[in-house]
């Protein structure tokens, strides 16, 4: 039987890609998924599939840059199963261009989403897992979190920033029972590019894209930090394709 088995896990942004395919991997292996995103009737029919193959799961609209619906999983978490095993910060949006592109209202969403969206599931979290005793947070960044690329600087700056929270709040909670990971993927099959409004990024991801890894590579990598033992913590995971 798997450690997972029984684990109460909320994933932020479950209504597609990683996210998604995440919830379905760990509720494969017992866990109880909570699964949170805008759109409510990709989250219904991916609960329907996952209770139809025996799983368990909650489901919750979650617009994680409003603080108080973060708390409101968080807490339906709580009430239905008693305890938060871990939460993996993963809601992002990467609307790329480049900077002379002054495309500021997508900034502002990257921002928004990307870094107060996982500051707000550390927000609500913490308390909680301080309380238990135990916790693990995943916080899903990217590589470019380690290097800038062309039309990605934003973004790149956001997932940085992700890195950095993701270390802080690791040297703040070292001894308390609580793991931090950092999941960095590289280019990965999803809808994530669906957003780009800018002609030179579009052009400049289809290419980047061509040999992107399926959302399994990721999902198993989430489920490699969450199952080991207690006194081991899986800093930082990077994944890229290999071709
Ligand atoms: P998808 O676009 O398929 O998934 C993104 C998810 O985030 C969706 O479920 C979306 O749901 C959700 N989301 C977006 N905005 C919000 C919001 N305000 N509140 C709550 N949920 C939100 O892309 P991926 O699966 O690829 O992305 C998952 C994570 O992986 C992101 O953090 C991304 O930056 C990261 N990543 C992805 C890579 C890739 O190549 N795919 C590479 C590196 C990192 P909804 O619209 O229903 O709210």
């Amino acid at each position: 039987m798997s450690e997972l088995n029984g684990k109460v896990v909320v994933i932020t942004g479950a209504s597609s890609g990683i996210g998604e395919t995440t919830a379905r991997l760990l509720a494969s292996l017992g866990a109880h998924v909570v699964i949170g995103a805008r759109r409510m009737e990709r989250l219904e029919s991916l609960a329907s599939d996952i209770q139809g193959d025996g799983g368990s799961v909650l489901i919750q609209q979650l617009d994680v840059t409003k603080l108080e619906q973060m708390q409101a999983i968080i807490g339906a978490a709580q009430s239905r199963f008693g305890r938060v095993d871990a939460i993996i910060n993963n809601a992002g949006v990467m609307p790329l261009s480049s900077l002379e592109a002054l495309k500021i209202e997508e900034w502002n969403r990257m921002i928004d989403v990307n870094i107060r969206g996982v500051l707000h599931g550390i927000a609500t979290g913490l308390p909680v897992m301080k309380k238990q005793g135990f916790g693990h947070f995943i916080n899903i960044a990217s590589i470019g979190a380690y290097e800038v690329t062309p039309t990605a600087t934003v973004y790149c700056a956001t997932k940085y920033a992700v890195r950095a929270i993701t270390d802080g709040l690791r040297q703040e909670t070292v001894g308390q029972g609580i793991r931090v990971t950092l999941v960095s993927p590289g280019v990965t099959e999803s809808e994530l590019a669906d957003s780009i409004t800018d002609n030179q990024a579009r052009e400049f991801m289809k290419e980047y894209r061509r040999n992107a890894l399926p959302t399994t590579a990721i999902a198993r990598a989430i489920v490699y930090a969450l199952e080991q033992p207690v006194q081991v913590d899986v800093s930082e995971l990077v994944i890229k394709p290999s071709m």
